[in-house]
Parts: structure tokens; C-alpha cells; sequence
């Protein structure tokens, strides 16, 4: 049953759709919000491929996919413009979503969905960077109140694990501390999960953690056995392969992406992570070509010159159709208190001129913030 109490929690929820930016950025995931057009994983499930994906070698499958994700554009246009309707295509018996996850189990096997590109056979249990076999674990699923005006109330779905080590990390007792806690879901659990969330009432799946990365697998598979119309949102630190990036393009209507550094020094000492900055806005930057989507970044302390700024001056030169979330939530959690020496210049909150300054160099860089209320 849909409750409809959070109206008061968020009224900006319901009255961010007068805003008119909001409604001309976020335009896609508006009407499939509100069931106005279909998810894009629906459109997938109506692309033909002639050959069953399981019989075809990683190459052939590759050839198939980008042969359908054409196709997938041209009809998604159409339906986009009104010109189509989905009930004009019949289902045919091998379609572009069997073969995303096909590909999604096969790259696993030597496993690149992320940068790390760790090569282990995570089917056979061995584990790399995220320290996860091929078990898909689940935190926590429920309505979340918290998140943007036009994402609320967001199914969030939280996945244990991540292929970062942020030494900040607000959620460390799920992406950092193994064994992660949380019940392992196979993919027809997963899609009874997310169904569930879109009958209570949530205008989206919203696939994070932890980092929703190294679970693909499980996420594209289980929407073949998803039926209700859901709008997908990837939220996410956006250091995903180019394959994995090219398995999403087609399946999710709004990103959510987490812009953290503006530099690879900073995202190194402080994440873990090496060659962030080229990775992580080439991945957002195909994001935002492909489709609606709110930029999150979270300002840090000392970090306005290093991080902040590079960032947003990117944001407004590269994805001029974004909202974006300045965010001035920062505190210092997990491994900083523990070692304030090592991470003296992010031990303390924001201080109220840093934040002002974030969203003054925003204004005259003409970003548009999200939430407008
Ligand atoms: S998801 Fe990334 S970190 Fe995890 S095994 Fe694969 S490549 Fe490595």
C-alpha cells in the first residue's frame, strides 16, 4: 500500500516539479517516474538479437550488443518524441538485455567491471579489490526520505562492499568492514526487491552501497525478471570499465553520480584510488550525454582549490545539462578521528565561509543547483 505521509516530511518533493530546469533536465526520468513512458530496461527487453547470448563468444557478444544498443537509440528516440509506443514492438526471445547480462557473468570471470580491472574468476569465488566473490549482498532496502527533492522517496537498495577506501567513509560499516553484513540475493530476488519498493511507493531504484559496481552482474540480470516499470538510478563513484559503463548506458534513466576530487593526488591519499580523475569524468561526462542526471559533490574541508573548484569548473564546461549538489554535509567519520595527524586537513566539519565560498564559485560558473525549490 502507498502511505503518502513523507509529503510532509518533503513537501519540496512534490513542488521541485514547478521548477521548470528541474523538469526540462530530469524529462526522461519525470514520465518514467510517472509511468508516462517506459524505463529504459524495457525498451532493452524489446531490442532483438538473433542468436541466444549464452551460445555466442565474448566477441560475438560485444558485436551484438553494440548492433542492438543502435538500435536501442533509434527506437528510444522515437518513444521518446511520442512518435512510438512500446506497445508497438513485439518481445522477441533473445533480447539486448540478455545479452548485457550475459556479457555482465562473462566479465566477472576475469572480472573488469571497474578500473581496478582486477582479472580474478569471481564465479569461481576469487575475490579482488572489493574483496566480493559473485554473491550479490544486500545491506538494507527501504524508502529513503533523505535524498534529492525529485528523487524522494528513493527505493534505495544498499549493497555490501566498495572498490574505494575512503578514509572519510560515512558508510564504512557497509563498504568497508567484512564480513559485510547483509543477506546475499540472487537476481529474481533482487527484482522481487525492487518490486516491492516501486508498490510502496518509490518514484526509483536506487542502486548504491557501498558502490552498486562490482553487483552489475546481479543488477542487469535481475531486471529480466523485473516487470514493473521502475526507473533506475545508478549512484555511484563512477570508477566503472568502459564495458561496464557500456552494459549501464542503455538500462538506467537518471545517474547519480559522486564527483570527490578534482585531482589524482587527492584521490589517492584519501580514497585509495589511482588514475581517478581521467576515469571517473569520462565516465560521468557519458552519463550526462546519455541521459538525465544529478552531479553530487561533496565539499571537504581545505579542499576548495585542490577539489572544489577543478570540479565545478569542469561541471560547467563538460555537462551543461546536469543539476548539481554541492554538498556541505561533511564530517570527519571512520579512519579520521583515529589518525587526526594523517588527515589533519579533513579532521574538522566545513567551516560556514568554505561553504559559501562552494556555492559562490558555483553561482558564477552558472551551475544550476539541485534541489531548486
Ligand atoms: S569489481 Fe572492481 S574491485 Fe571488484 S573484483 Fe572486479 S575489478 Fe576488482
Amino acid at each position: 500500500m502507498i502511505t503518502l505521509t513523507w509529503i510532509y516530511l518533503r513537501p519540496d518533493a512534490i513542488s521541485v516539479w514547478e521548477n521548470s530546469e528541474v523538469r526540462d533536465r530530469l524529462s526522461w526520468y519525470y514520465r518514467v517516474m510517472r509511468d508516462l513512458a517506459p524505463a529504459r530496461f524495457i525498451i532493452c527487453k524489446h531490442i532483438p538479437v538473433e542468436q541466444d547470448p549464452s551460445s555466442l563468444s565474448v566477441e560475438e557478444l560485444w558485436k551484438q550488443h553494440d548492433k542492438a544498443a543502435e538500435e536501442f537509440w533509434k527506437i528510444y528516440r522515437e518513444i521518446d518524441s511520442g512518435e512510438m509506443k512500446l506497445e508497438e514492438l513485439e518481445k522477441p526471445k533473445w533480447s539486448l538485455l540478455d545479452v548485457k547480462a550475459e556479457l555482465a557473468k562473462r566479465i566477472i570471470e576475469s572480472c573488469r567491471l571497474c578500473e581496478h580491472r582486477c582479472g580474478v574468476n569471481r564465479l569461481k569465488g576469487e575475490r579482488g579489490f572489493c574483496r566480493l566473490s559473485s554473491e550479490t549482498i544486500v545491506d538494507s532496502w527501504f524508502l529513503h526520505y533523505g535524498e534529492e527533492a525529485p528523487l524522494v522517496p528513493s527505493g534505495t537498495i544498499f549493497y555490501g562492499s566498495c572498490n574505494f577506501r575512503c578514509v572519510f567513509c560515512q558508510n564504512y560499516m557497509i563498504s568497508q568492514v567484512k564480513p559485510f553484513d547483509g543477506i546475499v540475493v540472487d537476481e529474481k530476488q533482487l527484482a522481487l526487491m525492487q518490486e516491492e519498493l516501486r508498490r510502496k511507493g518509490a518514484r526509483n531504484i536506487n542502486h548504491v552501497g557501498g558502490e552498486p559496481t562490482p553487483h552489475l552482474h546481479t543488477i542487469i540480470s535481475s531486471m529480466k525478471h523485473l516487470d514493473e516499470n521502475t526507473p533506475q538510478l545508478w549512484n555511484s563513484n563512477m570508477y566503472c570499465s568502459v564495458e561496464a559503463m557500456k552494459l549501464l548506458l542503455e538500462v538506467i534513466d537518471i545517474w547519480l553520480p559522486d564527483l570527490k576530487y578534482g585531482n589524482n593526488n587527492c584521490a589517492s591519499r584519501l580514497s585509495g584510488i589511482k588514475g581517478y580523475w581521467e576515469i571517473a569524468s569520462r565516465n560521468i561526462k557519458m552519463a550526462h550525454d546519455h541521459g538525465d542526471i544529478i552531479i553530487r559533490h561533496l565539499v571537504l574541508p581545505n579542499h576548495l582549490e585542490c577539489c572544489t573548484r577543478p570540479i565545478l569548473e569542469w561541471i560547467s564546461k563538460n555537462c551543461p545539462r546536469s543539476l548539481v549538489n554541492v554538498m556541505e554535509q561533511y564530517r570527519p567519520m571512520y579512519l579520521v578521528p583515529r589518525y587526526p595527524d594523517k588527515y589533519k586537513d579533513i579532521a574538522r566539519p566545513l567551516k560556514a565561509d568554505e561553504i559559501k565560498e562552494a556555492y559562490k564559485i558555483a553561482e558564477e560558473l552558472g551551475i544550476v543547483f539541485e534541489p531548486v525549490s
